[in-house]
């Protein structure tokens, strides 16, 4: 029999990516989301496949996938700022209940859940880089504390579930990461450069661009995702790319690859954004004997080519 994987936020960015992953390894997939910021035309290609189900779900009510579940992958979140801010309250409701009503099918099924935390549960980091061991400079009550707050409950919750109830659990930590099935327009850093430089638009760096962030390419993160998930380690662990760039410097490569005659420009900061970003991964070496092996220069090719290839207007689109 097939071990059978529930992955929550199935329909975006990475959730859909995990999916392709689990079902090239051999599982039967059940998918769950309410598409609030996903797209099923990032499953559209599994639908045929008879080892894939789709449940069109809010996480935040009641959980009931009929039959037994091995894993349970929980990435159902808004996750750039863009979306957070303009639905703070159901970010909230999905690290808190959301994660609630998927560790009580874990504990009910007996299924092994791996949640997708992140290095915003860091909040702008006063050491550099960021272990596992550091507790975080989040400000609860600022604009992006929506998102960090509802991710740091999510850790909490997850850990209290092991410790009292024995389930089998997992947290990982995600930084930057991007690939095709980004949405151009969600507002991060490194779609909104390419999505600026298809239009022939300057490129908007907010700040000085002196702000650094780390960009992991999603196989890269899904190999983390994977090996994490079977190990037997319980604490969080970091996974991304520790190849730090300032934005900048970001928004020149962009520049370069494109070649589009566009220049940079620069905006106010917004608040709280965190002045720089670099997982220390020792411990996911040490662990799961992982590393990233996309350098960004491919990455970043790989992932212009993805959006180019859409039509133009998709490039003009507004958020959802
Ligand atoms: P995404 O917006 O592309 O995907 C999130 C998915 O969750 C969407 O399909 C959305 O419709 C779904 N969803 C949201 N609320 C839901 C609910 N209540 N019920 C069911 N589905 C719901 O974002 P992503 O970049 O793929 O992020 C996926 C997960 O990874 C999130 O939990 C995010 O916090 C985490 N993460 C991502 C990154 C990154 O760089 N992409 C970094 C750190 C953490």
């Amino acid at each position: 029999m097939k071990k059978r994987v529930l992955i929550t936020g199935a329909a975006g960015f990475l959730g859909s990516h995990l999916c392709d992953r689990f079902i090239k390894e051999g599982y039967h997939v059940i998918a769950m989301d309410n598409l609030i910021t996903g797209d099923l035309k990032n499953l559209e290609h599994l639908f045929p496949n008879p080892d894939f189900e789709f449940y069109h779900h809010d996480v935040t009510k009641y959980i009931h996938v009929p039959g037994s579940l091995d894993y349970i992958l929980h990435f159902a979140s808004p996750a750039s700022p863009i979306d957070y801010l303009k639905i703070p309250i159901q970010t909230l409701k999905v690290g808190a209940m959301g994660t609630h009503n998927c560790l009580g099918l874990a504990k009910a099924k007996g299924a092994r859940i791996l949640v997708a935390s992140t290095s915003e549960v860091y909040g702008d980091p006063l050491i550099h880089p960021q272990t596992e061991e550091y507790w975080g400079n989040v400000n609860p009550v600022g604009p992006r504390g929506v998102y960090d707050e509802a991710k740091r409950y999510m850790e909490s919750i997850t850990m209290a579930y092991h410790t009292f109830h024995k389930v089998e659990t997992r947290i990982i930590r995600i930084f930057n990461t991007y690939g095709p099935r980004m949405r151009l327009n969600d507002g991060r850093a490194l779609p909104a450069f390419i999505g600026q430089a298809l239009r022939g638009e300057n490129i908007t760096v907010f700040g000085d661009g002196s702000q650094t962030r780390s960009f992991c390419y999603v196989s890269d993160l899904v190999e983390g995702i994977y090996r994490l998930l079977l190990s037997d380690y319980v604490n969080p662990v970091n996974i991304g790319n520790p190849d730090e760039i300032s934005l900048k410097d970001f928004a020149e490569e962009v520049l370069s690859l494109t070649g589009n005659a566009v220049k940079i420009i620069y905006k106010p900061l917004p608040v709280d954004d965190p002045k720089q970003r670099k997982p220390d991964i020792t411990k996911a070496k040490a662990i799961l004997n992982w590393e990233p092996k996309v350098n960004r220069a491919e990455g970043l090719k790989d992932t212009y080519n993805y959006f180019k290839s859409l039509p133009p207007e998709e490039w003009f689109k507004q958020p959802k």
